[in-house]
C-alpha cells in the first residue's frame, strides 16, 4: 500500500495478476469451492468471473438470488437522476458531455430546479441522484451543494454524482443533506485511463481513486462505485472494483458502499467500446458481486435494455433508476435539453416498470431511507 498526498490509502497493486490468472483459467473444482464457500474471498470472487463459471451460470444466478433475498427481501430501491448541468471541463473519449463535442451547453438555474424537483416528486420518487459534469465555474461547488440542500427538502434521500470534491467540501454536502455519492473510476487500469481521458482534471487518476474514501471521510453515508465496462479490460476492471470495495468496506466499517454496473454504448463522436461486454458477461459479473457481497446495493441504470433490467431485478441488482433523462432537466418538458450524457434503452414509465417488478413478485421501494438515520 502507499499514501498519496491526501494521506488516503490507495492499492499499489492496481493490477492483480494471479488473481487475473485465475479469473481467466479457474477450473469446475475452483468455482465449486467459491460456490460452496459461505464468505467468499478474493480467489472465489476471481473464480467466479471465469470462463468455468460462466457453464454454470444459472447456478450462480440461483445463489445470487437466494443471497439477495436474504439481505433485501423482494424489494427493489428505486431513484431518478437529474442532470444539473452538461458544463464539462473534462474530454472523456466515450461521453456525449466532452468539452470537444458541439452542442448547446446548458445549466439549470434555481427556479428550475424547483420545478424539476416538484414534477419528480409527483412521479412518486424519494429518492434523486444529482449529476453534473466536471467542475466548472458553471456548475462549481456552491452550485452543487445548494441544490443538494433545496433537494433536502424535497426528498427523503440526496445522492450526488459529480466531481471529486476535498474531504471538507463532502463535509458541506452531507451537512446540506446529502447521503451517499457516486464516483465511478471509470477504469483500473492506468494506461487506458490516459488515453481515454484526454484533458481536464479528470486525467488524474490516483485523485479519482482516492475520492471514495474522502466521501466516507467526510461523514457521506454511502460511496458508490463502479467500472465503465466495456472502454477496458472488464476482467482487470471487475477484479480492480472488488478490491476496492472490499478496501473501502474495511477502512469504513460504519458506512457503506454500494456499485454500479455502467456499460459503455456508442456516443455521440462515434465512440465504439474495444472491449463490449456481453449480456451474458454481465449477468455473471452482477451475480459474482451479489455471491461475493450479498449486503452490498447493487444497482442497474435504465442504459440497460428493459429485457434484461428485469432479468436481474432481484436476481443480484436491488436498485434501479427509472423514467430517467440523461438531459439537463427534462422532467418539466421545456427545460429539456436535446442531448444526453448517454442513451436510455429502457424507456418505460413508472407505472409500466413497477408493474413488471410486481409481475416478478418484486416490491418496488420509493423510500428505504429517513434523515433520522443519519
Ligand atoms: S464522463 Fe464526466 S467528466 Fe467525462 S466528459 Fe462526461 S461529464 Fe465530463
Amino acid at each position: 500500500m502507499k499514501r498519496n498526498e491526501n494521506s488516503v490509502t490507495i492499492p499499489d497493486d492496481v493490477d492483480p495478476g494471479r488473481w487475473m490468472d485465475l479469473a481467466r483459467s479457474a477450473s469446475a473444482d475452483d468455482v465449486r469451492r467459491a460456490l460452496d464457500c459461505p464468505m467468499v474471498g478474493e480467489a472465489d470472487f476471481a473464480a467466479l468471473l471465469s470462463p468455468a463459471a460462466g457453464g454454470v451460470l444459472e447456478e450462480l444466478a440461483q445463489r445470487a438470488r437466494a443471497r439477495t433475498q436474504a439481505h433485501f427481501g423482494r424489494t427493489i430501491a428505486l431513484y431518478v437522476p437529474l442532470y444539473l448541468s452538461d458544463y464539462c471541463s473534462g474530454g472523456c473519449t466515450y461521453c456525449g458531455f466532452a468539452s470537444d463535442r458541439g452542442q448547446a451547453r446548458h445549466r439549470l438555474e434555481p427556479d428550475e430546479i424547483l420545478r424539476e424537483f416538484e414534477a419528480i416528486a409527483a412521479m412518486g420518487f424519494q429518492e434523486i441522484l444529482l449529476l453534473t459534469g466536471e467542475r466548472t465555474p458553471k456548475a462549481d461547488y456552491p452550485y452543487v451543494r445548494d441544490a443538494v440542500a433545496e433537494a433536502a427538502r424535497h426528498f427523503a434521500a440526496v445522492t450526488v454524482e459529480a466531481f471529486p470534491m476535498t474531504t471538507e467540501e463532502y463535509r458541506g454536502l452531507a451537512a446540506a443533506g446529502c447521503v451517499g455519492v457516486t464516483l465511478y473510476q471509470e477504469t483500473y487500469d492506468p494506461v487506458p485511463y490516459e488515453r481515454l481521458h484526454r484533458w481536464g482534471p479528470k486525467r488524474d487518476y490516483v485523485q479519482r481513486l482516492a475520492a471514495p474514501a474522502r466521501v466516507l471521510e467526510s461523514g457521506i453515508r454511502f460511496a458508490g462505485l463502479g467500472a465503465l465496462l466495456g472502454i477496458a479490460d472488464p476482467i482487470f476492471d471487475v477484479l480492480s472494483l472488488y478490491r476496492h470495495a472490499l478496501q473501502l468496506r474495511r477502512r469504513f466499517w460504519q458506512s457503506g458502499v454500494s456499485i454500479s454496473f455502467p456499460r459503455v454504448c456508442p456516443q455521440e463522436g462515434g465512440y465504439v467500446p474495444p472491449h463490449p461486454v456481453s449480456d451474458r458477461f454481465l449477468a455473471q459479473i452482477i451475480f459474482a458481486f451479489r455471491i461475493a457481497m450479498p449486503d452490498v446495493p447493487l444497482s442497474l441504470s435504465t442504459r440497460e435494455q428493459a429485457a434484461f433490467r428485469d432479468g436481474m431485478a432481484g436476481v443480484g441488482i436491488s436498485k434501479m433508476s427509472i423514467a430517467s433523462r440523461t438531459t439537463v432537466g427534462g422532467y418539466q418538458a421545456h427545460n429539456a435539453s436535446p442531448d444526453g450524457q448517454f442513451h436510455v434503452s429502457d424507456d418505460r414509465d413508472v407505472a409500466s416498470f413497477c408493474a413488471a417488478l410486481e409481475a416478478k413478485g418484486l416490491e418496488p421501494v420509493f423510500k428505504n431511507w429517513d434523515k433520522v438515520f443519519r
